[in-house]
């Protein structure tokens, strides 16, 4: 079996492509243009990469966007503070702290201090609460993303069984959450799945992924998960991104895997550019939201 690709850089393009049409709607109905400001503390090259694709594709589909920078030297109540400012400023829809901060910092307490209606990566516990009862405000990114994948490409997750393998608080939590829900926020085609989350401490880690329709996984660690670890005809999701020497490389051996899988996602070009293309679909929902407009 040759495994069919989910490409989600294509997907992601159709998507901007819908956001720009309704940011054209909006500014033309409000006179307001939806900004994003990134904040990014110190100089993690990675982080570097990421914000900027973040700030190119707001502009391609007519939003602004601002960087604001802090030095890792700078003490959190300074990065405390540019919150408190960016929280109040009315010109601001969207607020991005990008992860990691620098080691020592409190991550929750910086998740915290951010307004939950300017919280499009929806990481604060009132948004992420708000998820958890299905009526979420914003949807997580990344996860968001996936679904989408699965849902433009007619993938039915409904009764199956879905294996989540990672359960951070940014990808296979939230992720497993919006599996598992009755109704999806893209349709109850992908949603009501049966859930099974595997994570560093999960025993024959392969004989559970072996049994899912669906396998997600998102674990951080390149070209782990081989064709042994996949049923035939499983449907693979990789979300991983991993720096090797060769290049740019997901959790899961694509080669091997897609020998096995009815479809897969390639890395890069799979699930990284749907994750932005969310962002900016929660930045425009913001903006709707401060300016009472519905969609
Ligand atoms: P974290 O490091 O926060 O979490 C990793 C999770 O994987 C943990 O739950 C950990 O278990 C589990 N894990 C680690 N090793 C294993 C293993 N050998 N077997 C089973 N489970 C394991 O990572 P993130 O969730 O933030 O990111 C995961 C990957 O996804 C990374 O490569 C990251 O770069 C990528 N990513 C991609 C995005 C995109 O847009 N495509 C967006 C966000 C992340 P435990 O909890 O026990 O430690």
């Amino acid at each position: 079996m040759s495994a069919m690709i989910l490409d989600g850089k294509a997907v992601a393009l159709q998507i901007q492509a819908e956001i720009a049409a309704e940011v054209t709607q909006f500014r033309q109905a409000t006179g307001v243009v939806p900004c994003l400001v990134a904040v990014l503390v110190g100089d993690n090259p990675a982080s570097e990469v990421y914000v900027r694709n973040k700030q190119k594709t707001c502009e391609k589909v007519g939003m602004t966007s601002r960087l604001e920078r802090l030095p890792s030297s700078a003490r959190p109540e300074e990065l405390l503070q540019l919150i408190g400012r960016l929280n109040a400023d009315v010109s601001v829809h969207g607020i991005l702290v990008q992860l990691p901060l620098p080691t020592g910092w409190d991550t929750n307490q910086v998740l915290d201090a951010v307004s939950p209606a300017k919280d499009v990566d929806a990481f604060g516990p009132e948004n992420v609460g708000l998820i958890c009862q299905g009526r979420p405000r914003f949807l997580p990114c990344t996860p968001h993303g996936v679904l989408q994948l699965l849902a433009r490409y007619n993938i039915e997750v409904s009764g199956k069984h879905a294996v989540v393998v990672g359960r951070s608080d940014i990808v296979g939590k939230p992720l497993a959450m919006l599996l598992m829900q009755r109704t999806g926020p893209v349709g109850d085609k992908v949603a009501n799945a049966t859930v099974t989350v595997c994570h560093s401490q999960t025993k024959n880690l392969a004989e559970v992924t072996q049994q899912a329709d669906i396998l997600i996984v998102a674990i951080g660690r390149a070209n782990a998960i081989k064709k042994e670890h996949v049923k035939a005809g499983a449907v693979v999701i990789d979300v991983g991104i991993n720096r090797i020497d060769t290049g740019i490389v997901g959790d899961v051996d694509f080669e091997s895997v897609s020998s096995v899988a009815s479809a897969i996602t390639p890395v890069p070009g799979g699930v990284g550019p749907l994750t932005i293309a969310m962002l900016l679909k929660n930045t425009l929902t913001a903006a709707m939201q401060q300016n009472g407009v519905s969609r």
